[in-house]
């Protein structure tokens, strides 16, 4: 079992991608996560906005990108207080923490409360992103991890790993158990923002994608176990 982990949930863990929030996909989630609290891992979730608004796709022309990315980050909060508010329904501890200044119900992100919700075996729950424009959550989780020495990103997605060709376009796609960051970033493989594959490069963090539709395979990542893609 891993001891430090940053788990990256994208926004469509918790609903389909405009559609919202699910609570049957939140509580299925919550449940996923379950058997990791209380076991003394350290876990950090960093939670995307992709079921509400990515700034990509939902502003187009409309707004300006930069405007758009903003959309985004709050949306994340929004994904964010529903995940506190439903963990504290499962009486799961959990502290959320915001990447920016937001008001007085979302803390702002510094890494001494993130040691602290860590101390008091609390999961904490990470909103925001990078906090700026132009970037992803992917990012922000790669930083996240850099920041708390975290050993590994469990990367939750909604395809089994990383694949040589896009699976959804070509029906010869092979999933890649294992595999370099140099030859992802080499073959473009483009299963998760190329940043966050180099900054996890960079500082030695492991990368896991797999896919959060399945049961049982967050528990089998923090496990070490092999599911979906190990990027190393
Ligand atoms: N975003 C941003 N900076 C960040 C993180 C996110 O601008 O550091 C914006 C960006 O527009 C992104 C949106 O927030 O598309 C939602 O985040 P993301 O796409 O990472 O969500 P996910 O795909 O993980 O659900």
């Amino acid at each position: 079992m891993y001891k430090k982990i940053i788990l990256k949930l994208s926004g469509e863990s918790l609903g389909k991608q405009g559609q919202g929030i699910s609570f049957k996909d939140v509580d299925r989630i919550i449940a996923e996560i379950k058997p990791l609290a209380g076991k003394g891992i350290s876990l950090g979730i960093i939670v995307g906005g992709g079921n509400i608004w990515r700034g990509s796709e939902h502003g187009g022309n409309l707004i300006k990108s930069t405007d758009s990315d903003y959309v985004g980050m709050t949306a994340t909060l929004i994904n964010g207080l529903v995940l506190r508010s439903r963990f504290a329904k499962h009486k799961i501890s959990a502290a959320l923490f915001s990447s920016f200044p937001v008001g007085n119900y979302i803390e702002q992100f510094t890494l001494e409360k993130v040691a602290a919700a860590w101390k008091d075996k609390k999961i904490v729950i990470m909103v925001g992103g990078t906090g700026r424009p132009h970037f992803t959550t992917d990012t922000g989780a790669a930083v996240f991890a850099v920041e708390t020495s975290s050993e590994v990103v469990l990367k939750a997605t909604d395809v089994d790993g990383v694949y040589d060709k896009d699976p959804n376009k070509d029906a010869t796609a092979r999933l890649i158990k294992r595999i370099s960051f140099d030859e992802v970033i080499k073959r473009n493989l483009k299963v998760m923002d190329m940043s966050a594959f180099s900054i996890c490069r960079h500082h030695g963090i492991k990368i896991v994608v797999f896919n959060f539709n399945k049961k049982g395979n967050i528990l089998r990542a923090a496990s070490g176990l092999s599911v979906g893609s190990l990027i190393l």
